[in-house]
């Protein structure tokens, strides 16, 4: 019965209506009395203080106070009227005034009986208030909003037809007061008592009608945790779902060509973390279920060799293996790296890009069905219809998140089971975000950058000191380095950006006439772009000047030095990528951040930042709680952003414990059969019937 009222339209609801239905559906997403019911106020006015009007201020402020109206009249302006009122109370006197709904005002309001009026005062020879609420003072003191005053979210076209937040109260209070009504409890016995909570009911009732601040904080803690509860549920439940039913391909066995890889091959000594994931993976692969994996580890930390040796396991089992990068240097130099390293064992290698040629792309798209290509590198290309596989095993995506969801799912379909997949990224997601979006995929982490690297030096530098700085540039040629210097380019203003670079490439070529330059931009030829790149690659120039388009993968050892132009208008996460091209080597490399004097506190943090850490993960938090989720890379296709009360920075904490909780819950009680848990059931079952939880990526 009262889950019936709350699956049922809001146009039932008293003062809601089909016309008003209509819009909140459209403009807010409320459909049914459960969207209403779970569409939350984002602050309160404080209703607590009623002023005297002595007591008001010149200065523009919302207050609260209780007095009579004791004369209307209307006043001719030079278009129509306005409609003035005399309040007063018992230390003094104001106006009230309408521009609008005169006749309205006039028939209903009730001359000398006490109201309470709300808004605010404009002081102009005396105080007045524009269009205040008003409400009697006895129904005032009967109404459940008297302490804190709800203010709901709104839109410009609720606000112009009138839906204003008293409005929006207004509706839940009838809901509330919807014979019949009543809610059930979402969570059990035992979490409420140990973390607690409210009731379900009392906490309902308290963030839209707070009775005191204290409860308000009380049924805010609930429902924030039983957002993100039910998420965390939900995704730990879908990941072990996952391992249950979607079978993969066993990678059985370890075999000769991984064992002779690992014996004779390998240019140098792995890592702690390089060898533990490895084994994460091998684990994963061995399994009968499909790996879903994402690899993160900072620019630098070498996942190339881990994705390698994951794709040799494939190939020991008869399977052939791919690897996609974002973009046809990456795919390119990922090709010669890897070619290089298995150059003596019996492997196959291509490379399949949008360039290669159509002769030697039906070549590949022959040997590939054949089975007689072993690993395929590439770019998009990979995605095409026309590339099937004969034995598809292992997938691994490098840089994710340029890819979207869609083409991921590409991938799957390349087989009959999907093929075990990893996804290596060098943004560190922050580990807060991490665990709400990805909480279906497992992690694996590389800690620990290889042996010998020297820490990036990062210093902050002001135009004033260019001198300097190309002293330095100087230094380092003659050391034998090599030097990038990255101007930004942002969408809004390339043109003008464009300009920028080719200034400074003209400066640079003046100050540098001695020297090779290479340039490359995001208006070039992608031919044209491979070829300088691979000029300053082998070593033949000795600057490169270039726009954010070399941000990702490319590996040139040699270069210990970048100067990063108007680093103020970068991202953290971007000035982070942009470092870790540098300090690839065995030298001291170092970062400027060039910038002007005028900087936002925001762009303030961010050079402090990079110059104090070179920790991604400790760079992706600081970028988390600058920008917020939304920005962040990966989260526009997940549930994050819409999130109606918790906030997956501020409430990070209680994120963690509600995963906590989740894992326990499931751990003892995989489907929620347990009589304790009922209610959590019932909830869960809620939630996922109505699609309320938002697919997450597989
Ligand atoms: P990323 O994680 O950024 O993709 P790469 O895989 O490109 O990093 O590796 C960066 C560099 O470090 C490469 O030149 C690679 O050969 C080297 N490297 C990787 N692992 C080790 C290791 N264990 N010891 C020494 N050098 C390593
Ligand atoms: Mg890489």
């Amino acid at each position: 019965m009262s889950i019936d009222i709350l699956q049922s339209s809001i146009a039932y609801v008293k003062g809601v209506g089909p016309a008003r239905a209509k819009l909140l559906e459209q403009e807010m997403g409320i459909f049914k009395c459960q969207d209403l019911l779970h569409f939350f106020p984002n602050r309160y006015i404080d209703r607590t203080r009623y002023f005297k009007i002595n007591e008001l201020q010149q200065n523009e402020s919302e207050v609260q106070i209780v007095g009579m109206v004791t004369s209307l009249q209307s006043v001719k302006q030079k278009r129509g009227s306005r409609l003035v009122a005399t309040f007063k109370d018992a230390t003094g006197q104001m106006e009230l005034v309408w521009f609008q709904g005169a006749k309205w005002i006039k028939e209903n309001i009730k001359l000398n009986t006490p109201y309470v009026i709300f808004g605010k005062t404009k002081f102009y020879k005396g105080y007045t208030m524009a269009h205040p609420e008003m409400e009697l003072l006895d129904a005032h003191k009967k109404s459940l909003s008297t302490v804190m005053q709800p203010v709901y979210p709104s839109t410009e076209l609720l606000q112009k037809r009138g839906v204003s937040h008293k409005t929006v109260s207004k509706m839940v209070q009838n809901l509330f007061l919807t014979q019949g009504i009543s809610f059930a409890e979402t969570l059990s016995e035992e979490i409420k008592n140990q973390l607690k909570f409210i009731d379900k009911a009392d906490a309902l009732l308290n963030i839209h009608f707070p009775k005191s601040q204290d409860l308000l904080t009380k049924a805010s803690y609930r429902l924030k945790f039983e957002e993100l509860f039910f998420i965390q549920l939900q995704l730990i439940r879908k990941n072990i779902i996952n391992k249950q039913k979607i079978k993969g391909y066993p990678f059985k066995k370890v075999g000769p060509i991984f064992t002779d890889f690992y014996n004779n091959c390998l240019p140098f000594e792995l890592t702690g973390a390089q060898k533990r994931v490895i084994k994460e993976i091998r684990k994963d692969v061995g399994s009968s279920a499909q790996m879903n994996r994402l690899l993160q580890g900072d620019v630098g930390s070498g996942k190339t060799i881990v994705g390698l040796m994951a794709m040799l396991f494939a190939i020991d089992n008869d399977f052939q293996a791919t690897l996609m990068a974002p973009t046809a240097i990456l795919a390119k130099q990922h090709f010669d790296g890897i070619s290089e390293l298995v150059k003596d064992l019996p492997i196959k290698v291509s490379l399949l890009m949008g360039s290669t040629k159509t002769k030697a792309r039906r070549e590949i798209h022959a040997d590939l069905e054949a089975g007689e290509i072993h690993i395929l590198i590439g770019t998009h290309a990979l995605l095409e219809d026309k590339v099937k596989y004969k034995n598809l095993g292992l997938a691994i995506i490098d840089e994710q998140h340029r890819f979207g969801v869609a083409q991921r799912a590409k991938l799957w379909k390349k087989n009959e089971l999907p093929p075990h997949i990893l996804v290596m990224t060098a943004t560190p997601i922050p580990r807060t975000l991490a665990m709400s979006l990805y909480g279906d995929l497992d992690v694996s982490v590389i800690d620990e950058l290889p042996p010998g690297r020297k820490a990036i030096k990062t210093l902050h530098r002001y135009e004033g000191q260019r001198l300097k700085v190309f002293y330095f540039i100087r230094e380092e040629i003659a050391k034998g380095r090599q030097v990038y210097i990255v101007y930004p380019l942002i969408q809004e203003s390339e043109a003008m950006d464009y300009k920028d670079l080719m200034d400074g490439y003209e400066s640079i070529a003046r100050d540098f006439p001695d020297n090779q330059i290479s340039i490359v931009h995001g208006q070039m030829k992608p031919a044209d772009k491979d070829i300088e790149m691979e000029r300053f690659v082998k070593g033949e120039t000795q600057i490169m000047v270039a726009t954010t388009v070399i941000e990702v993968g490319v590996n040139v050892p040699n270069a210990s030095l970048m100067i990063i132009e108007s680093a103020e208008r970068f991202g953290l996460s971007q000035l982070h990528q942009l470092r870790g091209r540098v300090g690839r080597g065995a030298e001291q490399s170092y970062c400027v951040l060039m910038s002007g004097f005028k900087l936002s506190n925001d762009s303030k943090t961010r050079l402090e930042t990079m110059v104090q850490t070179n920790d991604g993960f400790e760079i992706a938090e600081v970028d988390l709680k600058l920008r917020g989720p939304g920005n962040i890379m990966g989260t526009q296709q997940s549930g994050v952003l819409n999130l109606k009360i918790a906030d997956i920075v501020k409430d990070n904490q209680l994120l963690k414990i509600a995963r906590d909780f989740a894992m326990k819950v499931l751990k003892e009680d995989p489907n929620l059969e347990l009589p304790k848990n009922a209610p959590i059931n019932m909830a869960y079952r809620q939630l996922v019937q109505h699609k309320n939880i938002w697919n997450y990526i597989s």
